[in-house]
């Protein structure tokens, strides 16, 4: 049993194996940053992550508006 420490853009913390998909505090989506417990998993993670974006990818475009306000286009 392999719980993972998560952490949310706000602060909070979760314990679990997968990421949560919605903070319990803050309800953001996704919103949670695998904590650097264990730099194995952090592979997993890279790979998850590619896929994760790809699901938001279609989330967004039925959202529109989801998270972080941080993404100006710069070029
Ligand atoms: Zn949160």
């Amino acid at each position: 049993m392999t719980e993972l420490t998560w952490e949310c853009s706000c602060g909070q913390i979760e314990y679990c194996n997968l990421p949560p998909e919605e903070c319990s505090s803050c309800f953001k989506i996704d919103s949670f940053t695998q904590l650097p417990e264990e730099l194995l998993v952090e592979r997993e993670k890279d790979m998850a992550e590619e896929q994760l974006e790809m699901s938001l990818t279609e989330k967004k475009s039925a959202k529109s508006k989801v998270k972080k306000p941080g993404r100006k286009k710069k070029k």
